[in-house]
């Protein structure tokens, strides 16, 4: 499994703040955040600061870019699974067209399906990868299609609507089809196990293991993603790839994506810019992933412009093995004031590396190119929509940044998005034992949170390194929850450092333990919440943050280092030495970077296995029960703003105008009627 850097730092943390320093530079009075709530869902809104200070070429520039963002769409629900386009598009004829009673309790709770479907672009749940349970009945799904025009149906040739509704009966009601979309379950065939649609019918995990490794020298240093942007099929009893290029696989839409992409191209702000666009470019039309790489190089040297994006096949999350990436793009452009801040910490990179607590022969004797940025994201498409990562570090493979470096961003105009629409929401009076924490969260959880995330990003990801021959994806399963945990703990490890204070990165020696209470809160208790009752922990980030705070609360108990207290019979987790919280995170990041550094698989697999992965049920309940009282969503997404270009009365472009009013359910259908590219099976 490759080693996973990125995104998806989700908030986990409902935070109560506060009048700190970037809400006041962002917060706009009067802005509706909360667009709809459905489900374990909330909508919010997020706005897109200074875009009116940009240039015309600029705004232009992000205009193609966002353009080609939403092309891709149809790009990632076919890749979560192969039925998902056939089920939107079905689900939105119902939704446009039914003409019966539309406050039937069956036609609102397809409606909330519905929802939950562009939610998760696809019949899981982009979190905890389930299939969703409709609510609404077989007998209405049926009634209602069998009311509907057949002209409005996604029907294949010579399919009749009794076919196409008993081709999706199975896979929307019944729990045994395709119950997960990414099985990471441990001692099972992993791909047989998943729904998603990156392997063919009848493909086995040994198979594909064999296939990729035959492909894989052992001696190359600058080897490509394999398989990063293609589906394995069975053809005559072989493997064989089907690559996502012009031609290709997704041809469709990546033909609309490289249109867009060409236009932005005429208008990029340097003949750098240009150079990283028709490289993509080239990607796309080729699919050779040396290609990608050049692209990504060229990519990962661009600093100097201030619109940048994201575009293609670049997160590995979705796929089992850890090697197939998932459609997605964001376009922003740069944050001046707050990217201060993240030039700090880059600048003093070295620093941070040769101060680790990690053993010498596992550290980088030179920390290369750690560029950091604030960003103001523009458009989020693909795998970062309606669901948001808040940071993103990239690229992924392992020798480029090595030796080119990373690029890292913090998306603040989302952060200040999930801040705004969490004030005084009641969890921070549930949760946090005293006025204490609370005081220290309400002054400092928002600044050290973007802080935490900076490291994370700009730091964590890139430091350490490999011993020679050690195979990168070693920890095959493990990987990403190993190197996540890498990341948040040379993060944490940090923001109790002294040269905090240093650097002017805090304005007071305590305000650490803001983020060090709402880390051990929420990794040992609150981020149950997201949990079903009776689950495991699956997903990468929180079994990492679980292992963390597991780990040293387990190693920490002879000191008492942290505890859960009692209150009228609630649970709270009470940090009584800070100090020593800090030396025992110094500790397993040593640790967890020799692990990685050895690639030993065995100790990866016991570690997360031990700490990242079992829930304490008797908690889980309690917390629930307590959660559910506060009637809060444990999930957020977003809606984009729309751009429209204005054009004078040559018919040349005059402006790109901004607006925030479109809601939930008209931009979705909006943008399955104009960025509908894909047939319905591919
Ligand atoms: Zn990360």
């Amino acid at each position: 499994m490759k080693m996973k850097k990125l995104t998806f730092i989700f908030m986990t943390s409902l935070l109560i703040a506060c009048s700190s320093q970037k809400s006041t530079t962002l917060a706009m009075e009067n802005f509706d955040y909360t667009v709809d709530r459905f489900a374990d869902i909330e909508i919010l809104r997020y706005r897109v600061p200074d875009f009116d200070k940009l240039s015309l070429q600029q705004k232009e520039l992000v205009y193609y870019l966002t353009q080609a963002a939403l092309e891709g769409r149809d790009i990632l629900y076919d890749q979560n699974n192969k039925y998902n386009l056939c089920i939107r598009r079905t689900l939105e004829a119902i939704y446009t067209n039914y003409n019966g009673d539309r406050n039937d309790p069956n036609f609102e709770r397809l409606t909330t399906y519905l929802k939950r479907v562009w939610m998760g672009n696809g019949i899981h749940h982009h979190y905890s990868e389930d299939k969703f349970v409709p609510e609404f009945s077989e007998k209405f799904f049926t009634s209602a299609i069998l009311s509907l025009d057949s002209e409005v149906l996604p029907l294949e040739p010579g399919e009749k609507p009794e076919d196409l509704i008993n081709k999706l009966i199975p896979v929307i009601f019944d729990p045994t089809v395709y119950p997960k979309r990414t099985n990471q379950a441990d001692g099972v065939d992993l791909i047989k196990t998943s729904g998603n649609n990156y392997y063919g019918a009848g493909v086995a995990q040994d198979e594909v293991e064999e296939f990729y490794a035959k492909m894989k020298d052992p001696n190359d240093s600058t080897p490509v993603s394999y398989g990063l942007n293609s589906k394995v099929v069975k053809e005559n009893g072989k493997l064989v790839e089907k690559t996502y290029k012009v031609g290709g696989l997704y041809s469709k839409a990546i033909e609309k994506i490289v249109f867009w992409l060409e236009k932005a191209a005429t208008v990029a702000e340097n003949d750098q810019q240009k150079d990283v666009i028709t490289t993509l470019i080239k990607y796309y039309q080729t699919g050779d992933l040396k290609t990608y790489d050049e692209y990504s190089i060229k990519w990962v040297e661009d600093l100097n412009s201030m619109v940048d994006f994201v575009n293609g096949f670049t997160e590995t999350y979705g796929d089992p093995l850890g090697m197939k990436a998932s459609w997605e793009s964001i376009v922003n452009f740069k944050n001046i004031e707050a990217t201060k801040r993240t030039e700090i910490i880059s600048s003093n990179a070295q620093w941070f590396e040769d101060h680790s607590p990690v053993a010498p022969e596992f550290k980088k004797e030179k920390v290369k190119g750690v560029s950091a940025k604030v960003i103001t994201a523009a458009i989020l498409a693909g795998d970062c929509y309606p669901a948001t990562p808040i940071g993103v570090n990239l690229p992924n493979a392992n020798w480029i940044r090595a030796e080119y470096g990373s690029k890292s961003v913090t998306i603040e105009n989302i952060t200040e998005a999930y801040d705004q629409a969490s004030l005084g929401n009641g969890f921070a009076e549930e949760f946090m034992w005293s006025d204490k924490e609370r005081e220290l969260v309400k002054e400092y959880g928002a600044l050290t949170d973007n802080l935490h995330t900076d490291l994370h990003e700009c730091l964590g990801h890139g430091s350490g390194k490999l011993l020679p021959g050690v195979d990168p994806d070693a920890l095959k399963a493990y990987g990403s929850t190993i190197e996540e945990a890498r990341a948040d703990l040379f993060g944490l490890y940090y923001m109790g450092d002294k040269k905090m204070l240093e650097l002017g990165l805090l304005p007071d020696k305590d305000a650490y333990k803001a983020e060090y209470y709402r880390f051990m809160m929420n990794g040992l208790m609150t981020q149950l919440t997201r949990i079903l009752p009776g689950k495991d922990i699956e997903e990468a980030h929180m079994r990492n943050r679980q292992l963390i705070a597991e780990w040293v609360y387990e190693h920490g108990k002879a000191d008492n280092v942290v505890e859960f207290r009692k209150r009228e019979g609630k649970t709270f987790v009470v940090v009584n030495d800070y100090k020593k919280l800090r030396d025992l995170f110094g500790q397993l990041l040593a640790e967890i970077q020799r692990i990685k550094s050895t690639g030993n698989f065995a100790e990866a697999r016991s570690l997360v296995e031990t700490y990242g992965v079992k829930v304490n049920q008797p908690l889980h309940t309690e917390v629930l029960e307590r959660y559910k009282k506060l009637n809060l969503a444990p999930y957020r997404g977003f809606v984009n703003p729309v751009y429209t270009l204005e054009k004078n009365a040559e018919g040349k472009i005059s402006d790109v105008k901004i607006s925030y009013d479109e809601n939930y359910v008209d931009q979705n259908l909006r943008y399955s009627r104009e960025f509908s590219n894909l047939p319905t099976f591919n």
